[in-house]
C-alpha cells in the first residue's frame, strides 16, 4: 500500500503505544471500516502534510515459544507485503532480547526489498541514550538507529521526517 508504515516487534516494546501517538483518534474508523482481525491494527496520520497509514502488527507474536518463529514470519510477511516503509522496534529498557534477534534474522531477507528502520523504544533519558547503541549489534535497518520515546514523543519527529521521505 501506498504511504504505509508497519511497526513490528516483540511484544512489550511498545509498538501500540507508538501507532496510538501516530494515529491518535483515527484508529476505531479505520479498524471499522476496514473490518480488520485482532492480528493487526490499521490507522491514519499526518506529518507535516503528509498522510500516512499504520498498521500494528503486535497481535501475531504470542503462546509458548513454539509458536514464537511461526509468528515472527507471519508478522514479518504482513508488514512486508503490506507497508512501504517497516519499523523495526527494540526496547532499551529490557536491552537486546534473543526474540530481538530472531526478528533482524527474519527481516534481514527483505532489506533490500524495502526501508527497515531500527527504532530504538523507552528512551527516556540520556542514561538510555547512551545505552540504544548496543543495538546496532543486530546488524538491520539502514545503518542509522533511531533512539525515540512513544511515552513522551521523543525522537518521534526525527524518525518520521526519515519516514516519509520514501512517501
Ligand atoms: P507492544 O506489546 O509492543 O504493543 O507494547 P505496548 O505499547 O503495549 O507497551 C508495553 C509497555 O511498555 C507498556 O507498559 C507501555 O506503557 C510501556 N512503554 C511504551 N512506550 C514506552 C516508552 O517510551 N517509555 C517507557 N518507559 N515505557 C513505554
Ligand atoms: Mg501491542
Amino acid at each position: 500500500m501506498q504511504n504505509t508504515i508497519a511497526i513490528v516487534g516483540r511484544p512489550n516494546v511498545g509498538k501500540s503505544t507508538l501507532f496510538n501517538r501516530l494515529v491518535g483518534e483515527r484508529k476505531a474508523i479505520m479498524d471499522n471500516q476496514s473490518g480488520v482481525t485482532r492480528d493487526r491494527h490499521y490507522g491514519y496520520g499526518d506529518w507535516t502534510g503528509k498522510y500516512f497509514t499504520v498498521i500494528d502488527t503486535g497481535g501475531y507474536v504470542v503462546g509458548s515459544d513454539d509458536v514464537f518463529e511461526e509468528g515472527i514470519r507471519k508478522q514479518v510477511k504482513l508488514a512486508i507485503d503490506e507497508a512501504q516503509v517497516v519499523l523495526f522496534m527494540v526496547d532499551v529498557d529490557a536491552g537486546l532480547h534473543p526474540l530481538d534477534e530472531e526478528f533482524a534474522n527474519v527481516l534481514r531477507r527483505y532489506q533490500d526489498k524495502k526501508p527497515i528502520y531500527l527504532v530504538v523504544n523507552k528512551v527516556d533519558s540520556t542514561q538510555r541514550f547512551q545505552a540504544a547503541g548496543e543495538f546496532y549489534a543486530l546488524g538491520i535497518g539502514t545503518g542509522d538507529l533511531f533512539p525515540i520515546s512513544s511515552q513522551s514523543g521523543s525522537g518521534t519527529g526525527e524518525l518520521l521526517d526519515a519516514v516519509i521521505s520514501h512517501f
